[in-house]
């Protein structure tokens, strides 16, 4: 059903596509619920951990594993959007949920991302929550999950079925896109494709790990900035450090100047901030976020603080 049809959509927990057909942004003309599906256990394995495509998102944060050996998964997890939301959606639907660029929510304002083309009305609008890496000319919205930043500091991969049946896999960092010029495609799944797992691998993070998300309210509202970060720590020096910033990219943004500066450097609070400071030395904010880079500064020293602590 879904290859034959280029319109049609799959709904699993349904908390974003439902709001994008009541508004009108998203319309397709069969919807195939694949609820039922046996894509819900969230299995340890001698690997590490896999999560099922249809697990919800508070069974994965409250998920005993996950909580010992993640735990910035589950807390990145329980600072996104509300409890009610949490219940319903799933974790492929996490990963696939789309920008809160209000003017893409718009239907009567011009939005390359929605009608590719059209412009982008936030380029010279209201640009306060938009991108300060990455974005292009063409579209410089945010992507808004908490969960994927997680995921993209823990190194995992998207579990992916094809239509012939084979599975492949995609590394997290390579699923969603950067806008370029076409930012109406959000990641590299193929119509006709279903998510079935998603895989994290063993880590050396789990004592020292942090996620620290910044919002203009305390619940139920998308990053300024978010940092997941995890360090292996051995004798006080840095083995390897794991950084990824959400709220400020089209695709949860990996800091990879801040990591490769910390490997082999001792974990101390100055290195924490000279890492930081080189990471956004190099952002390029919109008209109305220039505060993001100081938010930015401040927030992955604070995540790499709290993770040394544990
Ligand atoms: Fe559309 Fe992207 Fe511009 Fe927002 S930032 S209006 S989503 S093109």
């Amino acid at each position: 059903m879904l290859i034959k049809n280029e319109s049609a959509a799959l709904l699993g927990g349904g908390t974003n596509l439902l709001d994008l057909m009541k508004e009108h942004v998203a319309n397709p003309n069969e919807l195939i619920d694949i609820s039922r599906l046996d894509l819900k256990a969230i299995k340890q394995n001698s690997l590490g951990i896999s999560l099922g495509a249809l697990a919800k998102n508070t069974d994965t944060a409250n998920h005993l594993v996950v909580r010992k050996d993640f735990p910035m998964l589950s807390k990145a997890i329980l600072a996104g959007a509300s409890a009610q939301i949490r219940n319903m959606a799933t974790n492929g639907g996490n990963l696939l949920q789309r920008t809160r660029c209000s003017y893409f929510y718009d239907i009567a304002m011009p939005c390359n991302k929605r009608h590719p083309g059209s412009g982008c009305a936030a380029m010279d609008g209201f640009n306060r929550m938009h991108a300060i890496f990455g974005w292009s000319d063409k579209c410089v919205a945010v992507y808004p999950s908490d969960m994927a930043v997680a995921l993209s500091a823990l190194r995992a991969t998207v579990k992916v079925l094809q239509p012939d049946g084979k599975s492949r896999s995609i590394a997290l960092d390579d699923f969603h896109l950067l806008p370029g010029t076409r930012p109406e495609i959000d990641n590299s799944l193929k119509h006709g494709e279903l998510i079935t797992s998603i895989e994290i691998p063993k880590n050396g993070f789990a004592a020292h790990s942090s996620y620290v998300k910044v919002r203009d309210r305390n619940s139920y509202a998308f990053a300024l900035v978010s940092v997941a970060a995890g360090l292996d720590i051995k004798e006080g020096i840095i083995n390897a450090a794991n950084i990824s910033l959400g709220g400020v990219a089209h695709k949860p943004w990996r800091a990879l100047k801040a990591e490769d500066y910390l490997r082999g450097k001792a974990a101390t609070q100055a290195n924490f901030r000279k890492a930081a400071e080189m990471e956004m030395a190099v952002a390029k904010p919109l008209s109305q976020n220039k505060f993001k880079v100081k938010m930015g500064t401040n927030s992955i020293a604070k995540a790499l603080e709290l993770a040394l602590r544990g």
